[in-house]
């Protein structure tokens, strides 16, 4: 659109680390979601994603598919810059006219999108010291669980479990605690494995995800407990990172300080007694867990609400509540702490040329409405530009 801002930062996008799962729940009246997996299919995804119901991608071809998606975009002109940092914006009588890089060198445009992910502290930081508004959302916090793929198979599929036509079977699980909160299954890998998700040295952070054939031996899902800015974090727009990086400082204590992450077998936290040693579930965390007692890691409420949870859904997934199912913490990023906030024009409240998109911005929550939310930024930079 604008040969002074079709360039492209970042090392390749935290998606392509990912259980490509591409389903979201956003309204999506212009079926702007078809579009994004026609681009899909055109960067290599399989054609299936057009047509079945909970369509899936897996790392690896994600990884190939940005790869391709980038060639294509260079071909039509823009220009993709790696290991290199916005760190500052510039700004003339409230209107956006560019950003400085971490080199020192300035990049001139009047339209700037800024899609930086959920983990993107330091840049949050930068923009709420410029003065641009943004609020704090809710997001939730939690562990991972994971059981053997052939306990929830069976529990879903009954006798076609395994059936290879039916692959790994999935789950989504909501209760209502006593104490007023909701826990979820977030984010439910079938077949895959727990990961590393942290951005910042000295803190421990989980997500799961699988490649395409699913065949590894757990599955695994976030089980989180929602919580919000009014009633949990009080204290303005960087209250919940605070929170975020506080939890995963301390689980990195609790780890033993070396990137293990804390963990303990199911049965032993509903108990409310430390684990000592692993049962029938190995976990695939790496580099390892360390084992204990994962109640001091997060909110009192929220080891209450999940202590009731785990048993609740076992009436749903027989053998859910396994005694040696394994929780490793902890989950904290289920989708941004803040919201750059956007006014009809999809630009900044209070800073004019500046579109905030994607996830970190808080207008998506996944890769599809990601996407989505790309599509509807570029009309709206477009627009803009041409004064409609
Ligand atoms: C392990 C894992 C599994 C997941 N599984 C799924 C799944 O199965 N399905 C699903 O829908 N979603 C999944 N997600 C979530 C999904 O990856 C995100 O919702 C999606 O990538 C958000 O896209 P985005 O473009 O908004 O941000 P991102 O993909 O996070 O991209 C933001 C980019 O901005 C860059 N950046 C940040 N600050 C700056 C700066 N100052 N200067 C320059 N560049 C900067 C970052 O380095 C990054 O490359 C998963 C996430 C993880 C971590």
């Amino acid at each position: 659109l604008n040969p002074e801002s079709n360039v492209q930062f970042g090392e390749g996008g935290a998606g392509t680390f990912s259980d490509g799962k591409l389903y979201s729940q956003i309204k999506d009246p212009q079926h702007h979601g078809r579009k994004v997996l026609e681009e899909f299919v055109k960067a290599g995804a399989p054609d299936e994603i057009l047509y079945i119901n909970k369509p899936h991608i897996g790392t690896f071809r994600l990884t190939g598919m940005v790869e391709q998606m980038r060639q294509d975009m260079i071909a039509m002109g823009a220009e993709v810059r790696f290991q290199e940092k916005v760190s500052d914006l510039l700004i003339e009588d409230g209107q956006l006219t560019g950003v400085v890089l971490e080199s020192g060198e300035q990049l001139h445009s009047r339209h700037v999108v800024l899609a930086l992910g959920h983990s993107a502290r330091d840049t949050f930081r930068m923009l709420h010291a410029k003065g641009v508004y943004m609020e704090a959302k809710p997001f939730s916090v939690g562990f991972r669980i994971e059981h053997p793929q052939t306990l929830i198979d069976k529990a879903r599929l009954g006798k076609y479990a395994g059936h290879p036509k039916l692959g790994a079977a999935d789950y989504k699980l909501v209760y209502h605690a006593k104490n007023g909160r909701s826990v979820y299954s977030f984010c439910m890998c079938p077949g895959g494995t727990v990961v590393a998700a942290t951005s910042e040295p000295g803190r421990v952070v989980t997500n799961g995800m699988s490649q395409y054939s699913r065949n590894e031996r757990n599955a695994n899902s976030g089980i989180v407990v929602g919580i919000d800015p009014e009633r949990d974090y009080p204290g303005g727009p960087l209250a919940g990172i605070e929170l975020q990086e506080r939890l995963e400082a301390h689980a990195y204590v609790m780890g033993g300080s070396d990137y293990q992450a804390p963990a303990q077998l199911v049965g032993d936290f509903v108990a409310g007694k430390p684990s000592t040693a692993l049962g029938s579930v190995e976990p695939s965390y790496k580099p390892g867990v360390t084992l204990g007692d994962l109640a001091p890691s997060l909110p009192d409420f929220a080891i209450e609400a999940i202590r009731e949870a785990l048993p609740a859904f076992d009436r749903q997934i027989k053998g859910y509540n396994l005694h040696d199912a394994v929780l490793t913490g902890i989950e904290t990023r289920t989708s941004s702490p803040l919201r750059i906030t956007r006014g009809e024009d999809y630009q900044s409240l209070n800073l004019k040329g500046l579109f905030p998109a994607g996830e970190g911005a808080g207008y998506a929550g996944g890769i599809l409405s990601a996407g989505v939310d790309g599509i509807r930024i570029a009309e709206a930079v477009a627009r803009d530009m041409l004064g409609l």
